[in-house]
């Protein structure tokens, strides 16, 4: 397994002909044509958008102890 040769996921375009970013909460590469902003942040999608802001997962688990 290797981790060379990285591709936008969105369209598949190759590093080596578009200028990859990735992504902050999934961290997979994606181009500037498949880009999704969100408040001046770049995501490879909606969906990871939404996750960055609000949470990933579904079971809110509050193990936060308020501060005494
Ligand atoms: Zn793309
Ligand atoms: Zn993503």
């Amino acid at each position: 397994m290797s981790d060379e040769g990285q591709k936008c996921i969105r369209c598949g375009d190759p590093e080596e002909s578009a200028i990859l970013e990735h992504c902050p909460t999934c961290g997979k590469h994606f181009c500037a044509d498949c880009v999704y902003r969100a408040t001046g942040r770049r995501f490879c999608s909606g969906e990871c958008a939404r996750a960055f802001f609000y949470g990933d997962s579904d079971d809110y688990d509050s193990d936060v102890d308020p501060a005494d």
